[in-house]
């Protein structure tokens, strides 16, 4: 699990210029492969090795171009309660504004790292502008320019200093999170697990300041459960708050194995909830979608729960492996069966293939079947693994990586998925050279 760090400022000091710098290195490659789109104010980064989860909070604040104080100040305290570390954004061409001072305010209360990054430091002269910032009362600051990139570094290296080292988990039961859109029905869902006699064995500690893991030992199964926006709702935020759901699902799937998605059958399968779908997809975490609130859906007929089945699959293309079940927390309809398949969903993410049962199914599927010739040049795959790493990634072994294409990768997944159980889990494929 990586650290989550979030850029707050008042809009246009270059937030997401910044934000954009830092993941399009990494990300553009992968989502130009998977053809996916991704949630502009989310991703994940990575410096001297160490990685993390950035989150620009502007991009989730309504109407941001004449954003009110308000909206500032809940997106400010939404990073405070949720970040591990946050870079506070101003502008030396504008200089210290009131808003800057508003935020600063708040910032100098928290406990958490905090940077202030002064932009658009794109000369000499500017720098020497920088300097009236000290007035914020946050000490030391860093001068950059998300534009050409300089001092971006600096920061980055003061930064990822501060960030956690990976956490131990507390034990080896799965780490289920609940996570899902406001009023979809997560706490109703948390309840129902919990049911009148308490099942709860232990609250543990979390593993970071925020997050608390609940132990469960119900339907002959023991998991934890990664707390999420319905159990410890904020009196302070009570509005249906995307940016909230989205901040609070990062970190919940930070910390967890498989996610439980619950969306409400009534508004159907959003861009809101893809972005929390994507979000677990990218963190390479097993998934689980619930349609809950099954009762309020009329007219059920034969076909309704096969078509409901095949929209959300056009939403979540090309990864479809993924469990669909529908629910009724109401009516304690199919809760079981969820809490089950989450289960299987964490096997399967755990699961290891021994390397020579995998080359005995998959060498002759690639001998029906090999890479189409690129540029005139045959590719021959001579040997392949499930590598050893916590979820599942496996490597192919030839004589010319670089001309396998992505469909020819995803013919090799559809055939791993076909011939070992892989539900619910997101798999990567590697060429590699031999
Ligand atoms: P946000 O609202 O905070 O996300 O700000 P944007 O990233 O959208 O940037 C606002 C404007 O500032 C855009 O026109 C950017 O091109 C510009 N900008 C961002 N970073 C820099 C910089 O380092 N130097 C200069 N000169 N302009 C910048
Ligand atoms: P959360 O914000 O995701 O934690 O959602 P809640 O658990 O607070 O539920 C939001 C609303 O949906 C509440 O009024 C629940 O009573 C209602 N609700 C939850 N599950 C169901 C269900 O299966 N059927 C119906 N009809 N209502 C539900």
């Amino acid at each position: 699990m990586g650290a989550i760090v979030a850029i707050v400022g008042r809009p246009n000091v270059g937030k997401s210029t910044f934000f954009n710098r830092l993941i399009q290195r990494r990300e553009a490659i992968v989502d130009a492969v998977s053809g996916v789109t991704r949630d502009r104010h989310y991703g994940k980064s990575d410096w001297n090795g160490k990685e993390f989860s950035l989150i620009d909070t502007g991009g989730y604040v309504l109407g941001s171009d004449d954003v009110f104080e308000k909206e500032i100040d809940k997106q400010v305290e939404l990073a405070i309660d949720e970040a591990d570390a946050i870079i506070f954004m101003v502008d030396v061409e504008a200089g210290v504004t009131g808003m800057d001072e508003d935020v600063a305010k708040l910032l100098r209360r928290v406990k958490k790292p905090v940077f202030l990054a002064i932009n658009k430091v794109d000369n000499a002269k500017r720098s020497a502008d920088a300097v009236e910032f000290y007035a914020l009362g946050l000490g030391e600051y860093y001068e950059l320019s998300s534009i050409n990139g300089s001092g971006t570094g600096e920061l980055l290296d003061a930064l990822v200093e501060v960030l956690p080292e990976k956490e131990d988990t507390v034990d080896d039961l799965p780490r289920f999170a609940v996570v899902g859109r406001p009023n979809a029905g997560k706490s109703s869902f948390i309840n129902a697990l919990i049911g009148e006699e308490r099942y709860i064995v232990t609250d543990i500690a979390g593993t970071t300041r925020d997050s608390i893991d609940t132990k469960y030992n119900r339907f002959g199964f023991e998991f934890n459960l990664v707390d999420t926006a319905g159990i410890r709702r904020k009196a302070k935020v009570k509005e249906d708050l995307e940016f909230y759901s989205v901040m609070r699902s990062v970190r919940a799937i930070e910390h967890c194995d498989v996610c439980i998605l619950v969306m409400d059958a009534t508004r159907g399968f959003d861009g809101q909830v893809a972005n929390i779908f994507w979000l677990a997809h990218r963190n390479n975490k097993g998934i689980v979608i619930l349609v809950n609130k099954w009762d309020l859906v009329e007219d059920k007929e034969t076909n309704t729960m096969k078509q409901y089945t095949q929209k959300i699959k056009e939403a979540i293309e090309p990864f479809i492996d993924v469990p669909i079940l529908f629910i009724s927390v109401l009516n304690k309809q199919r809760i079981f069966k969820a809490i089950e398949t989450a289960v299987s969903v964490y096997q399967n993410r755990s699961k290891k293939i021994k390397t020579g049962k995998f080359n005995d199914v998959m060498l002759p599927l690639i001998e029906k079947y090999g890479p189409p010739a690129y540029k005139g040049k045959y590719v021959k795959i001579k040997f392949c693994m499930q590598l050893p790493t916590p979820y599942p990634q496996f490597a192919f072994f030839c004589n010319l990586p670089q001309y396998v294409r992505e469909p020819y990768k995803r013919y090799l997944e559809n055939q791993i998925r076909e011939n070992f159980d892989f539900t619910g889990v997101p798999i990567t494929i590697f060429m590699r050279k031999k």
